[in-house]
Formats: C-alpha cells, structure tokens, sequence
C-alpha cells in the first residue's frame, strides 16, 4: 500500500503531516511511502531527510496517480480535490462538523474520508493518535511568547541593581489542553498566573500547575458531554462576563481557549472589559474566528491596540508558527491512527471499532459518520 504525503496548500501553513523519523514505522509495517517534492520545507525536513528514512520523493501528479492513502494536515484544495481517485483515502484533520460539504464531495468522489478531530478523545488507548490535543498543546505554549513579546515590562520578577520588576499578572480563561499548556509555560517565565474554567474539573488541573484558580459565584459548573464544557444560557453567560471583567482588570496579561464543541467561541471579554484594563495590557484570544472570538474586538490573524492601550492579539493556527514541533507530535499521531487501521498491509475500514467509528467520516459514496451525515440532511444534501 502507497501512503502519500502532500504539500500543504493553505496560506502560510507550514506543518506537514508525516516527519522524517516517522517514516521507518510506516516502512516497517509493510507500507511504502511516497512524499511530495518539497513537502517538509516549511517545517524545516529537507527531502533528503525523507529519502535517508526510506521515502520516495514525488511529484505531485504522480503522488495522486499511485497512491492509496494520502495524509494531509488540513482540508484538501479545490486542485487537490480534483486529483483525487475513487478508492483513494485521505486522511487529515477535515473538520467535517464546520465542513460537512467536504464530506458529500469526498463520498461524491468515491474517496474514504478519515478525519483525526473526529477521534473519541477519552480513549486512553487513543491518546497517541490525538491530534487536537497535540496541537493545542502547542498554540498554548506560543500564545504565551506571544503574549510576552508584545508585553512591555518582564514577565518575572527581578532584582536588579536599577531596581526591582513586579511579576506580570497573567490571566488563562479556559483551562483546557491548551489553557494548561499556557499556564505552565507562563510559569515557568516567572509569570503570577491564574486560571478560569466552567469545568469544576479543570480546578485541580490549574493548582497542580502552580496557579490559582478562579471561581466565580454567579456561574456554577457548565461541564458538558465528554469532558467538554455546554454553551452558556444568556443570563449566566452575561453574569459570567460581568464578574470576570472586575478579575481581567486586575491583570497584565490575558490568554482565552474558551471552545465549545460545534458553536461559535464564548465572549469572555466585553467591550467594557478591555477599556476597563490598563494601557500597556495584553490579550491573547485563541478563540479568535471570523465569527467572533473569547474576546470583543478581536481579529484572527491582527493584532489590535485599542484607545485605551491595549494590544488584542488575535490567534490564527498557532500550531504552524512552531512548525518542526507541531509536525513531529502530528505526524506521531496520524502514523498511530494509519496503524491501527491497518491489517496484513493494507486499510482495513471497520466502523464497529470505536476509534474508527469517529474518525471515519466517508467509505463506499456514503458519508458514513452519523453527525456528519445528519448535518447534511438539515442542508437538503444527502
Ligand atoms: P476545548 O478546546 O473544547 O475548550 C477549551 C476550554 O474552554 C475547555 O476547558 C472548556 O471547559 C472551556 N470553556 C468553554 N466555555 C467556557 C466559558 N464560557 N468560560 C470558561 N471556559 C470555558 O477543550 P479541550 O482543550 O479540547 O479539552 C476538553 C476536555 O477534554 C477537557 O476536559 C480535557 O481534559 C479533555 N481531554 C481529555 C483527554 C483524554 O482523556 N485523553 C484528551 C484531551 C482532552
């Protein structure tokens, strides 16, 4: 079986979704593997690094005209959708929920879909395979140099012969992969962190960091399905955002992660919340979307100073500004995933295995995966 990997296409993507050292652990298992020319620049993995771990270097024509199964990191373009054969495989993070058009063209196509964000994520046996977390762990660690860079005073606290710097107040709304991430990393930059979430759970996380953690009295617990947090009803998510702006003033530094699986990210931070902030503050909205974000005013991708002197980083896919390591977790994931769905060499689809029952999202023209399916249904497609 021929697994491909291709080039990535979208703007200023630099992940690639197989690494050099991956590569023997493909080749072991009997599968052979084909990468684009070029394919690794981005993350700094010549293609002689691919050739010296046993992969065939492509052209992109030829990758699509031989190969069964092709890895990407995200959606496939309209040109590479075009190239794509019936009985082809893709496997990427396809976000078929924001996307399910994608699905009926792949199924349309006679193409298998799988989709690692569709993984059950509290699988302890599919841990390794878990690209979501991998790569919030990442956007984490580098919303906080973001936020450091752009801060105008030192995030630790030192002691020096010109005088003495207070630590920086550093505040996470949303304690989840990448909140945790954050609140380590700025801990270890000597940052005074503290911590939110809706999640009772995420308490303990927070303190075994080393920050404290914040509880509000006019919101209790919104723990949802799965360990993931449930959309907020308009009273308690106006009471949330009234008692955490009094808490976001008193602090230097803002990171927000708020997610909430299929719906626009939670507002965290008003209008008022921001101008109630000193000049010289910064906030990191990881939540930043072309919808709206944690925070009023954000843009993904800009960076915003407000009147009152505050600076509104909006994120935009993290993950790819750290590409090498970003690359190396994705590429152990996906390469965890393909084995496990792989028998005597080629891809077994078996969707009563509970791993694949999430990630599969297309097989033999039908678009298999029910939530996927049933999104398609409310749009009159399938
Ligand atoms: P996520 O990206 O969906 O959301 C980020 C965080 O935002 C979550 O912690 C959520 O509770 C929080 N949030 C949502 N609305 C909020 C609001 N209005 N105010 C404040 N915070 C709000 O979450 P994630 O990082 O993907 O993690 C979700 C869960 O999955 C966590 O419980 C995590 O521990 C769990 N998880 C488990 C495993 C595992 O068991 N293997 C792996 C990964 C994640």
């Amino acid at each position: 079986m021929k697994v491909a990997v291709v080039k990535e296409t979208a703007p200023g993507e630099r992940r690639v979704a197989l690494a050099p050292e991956t590569v023997p652990k493909l080749t072991a298992a009997g599968l052979e593997v084909l990468v684009e020319q070029g394919a690794g620049n981005g993350a700094w993995f010549p293609d002689s690094a691919y050739s010296e771990a046993g992969a065939a270097i492509v052209r992109t024509d030829d990758l699509y005209a031989t190969a069964d199964v092709i890895l990407t990191v995200t959606r496939p373009d309209q040109a590479q959708l075009g190239k794509l054969r019936a009985g082809q495989t893709v496997v990427g993070m396809l976000s078929p929920l924001t996307d399910p058009q994608l699905a009926k063209d792949l199924a349309d196509k006679q193409v298998t879909a799988v989709s690692l964000d569709g993984l059950p994520r509290t699988l302890s046996r599919a841990q390794s395979m878990d690209a979501l977390t991998s790569q919030a762990s990442v956007a984490g660690y580098k919303a906080v140099l973001l936020a450091a860079a752009a801060y105008g005073r030192f995030f630790p606290l030192l002691i020096t012969a010109a005088g003495t710097a207070r630590p920086a107040k550093l505040l996470v709304l949303g304690a989840g992969v990448a909140g945790l991430q954050a609140i380590g990393t700025a801990r270890r930059l000597g940052a005074q962190v503290s911590g939110y979430d809706v999640r009772p759970a995420s308490k303990g996380e927070v303190e075994s960091l080393g920050a404290a953690f914040i509880e509000l009295t006019s919101v209790g617990s919104a723990a949802g399905e799965g360990g993931y947090a449930r959309e907020l009803t308009a009273d308690e998510r106006q009471a949330q955002q009234e008692e955490l702006t009094a808490h976001i003033a008193r602090h230097d530094v803002v990171i927000t992660t708020a997610q909430v699986p299929g719906r626009r990210p939670p507002l965290l931070i008003t209008e008022d919340a921001v101008k109630a902030m000193t000049a010289g503050s910064v906030i990191v909205d990881m939540g930043a979307s072309p919808l709206g974000g944690n925070v009023a005013g954000s843009v993904p991708g800009e960076t915003v100073v407000t009147e009152n002197g505050v600076t509104v980083i909006g994120a935009q896919n993290l993950p790819s500004t750290v590409p090498t390591a970003s690359s190396n977790a994705y590429s152990r994931n996906i390469s965890a995933l393909l084995l496990h769905m792989v028998a005597d060499g080629e891809l077994k689809i078996d969707t009563s295995d509970e791993i694949q029952s999430g990630v599969v999202v297309t097989h033999d023209g039908q678009v298999v995966h029910p939530a996927v399916a049933k999104l398609l249904d409310g749009e009159g497609g399938h």
